[in-house]
């Protein structure tokens, strides 16, 4: 792997269509984050969507539709706005996330449930 900067994402869960959507994707600063990137130097920040919470680390569950294929994720780690409810992935769980989702819909099946808890 060579330097890649490290991505986060912002989901926001709609509930009228059950579905996540990726909304931001960012840098993460280097004042929140330690040179790592993977750990925090501050367990929680400002919520980017409120700006009125913070966030917390915790689990989420949460849908994704592409096409006709519907995947369910839980018990996926993220921080979650204690105010708001929008929740961070880190990078790591992003890319896990979407090999999953890949693998998925190579598969051909129409829905899964993958378990973070179980498949982590
Ligand atoms: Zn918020």
């Amino acid at each position: 792997m060579n330097n890649e900067q490290p991505l986060h994402v912002v989901c926001s869960f709609n509930k009228d269509t059950m579905t996540t959507i990726i909304i931001t994707a960012y840098i993460p600063s280097l004042d929140i984050w330690n040179n790592d990137f993977k750990t925090r130097k501050k367990n929680s920040m400002e919520c980017v969507i409120c700006k009125n919470g913070t966030t917390k680390p915790g689990f989420v569950t949460f849908t994704l539709e592409r096409d006709s294929v519907i995947i369910v994720f839980k018990n996926v780690p993220a921080f979650v706005c204690e105010n708001c409810g929008d929740f961070y992935l880190t990078s790591e769980t992003t890319q896990l996330l979407l090999q999953k989702a890949n693998q998925t819909l190579l598969k051909g099946v129409e829905f899964e449930i993958i378990n973070f808890k179980t498949a982590a």
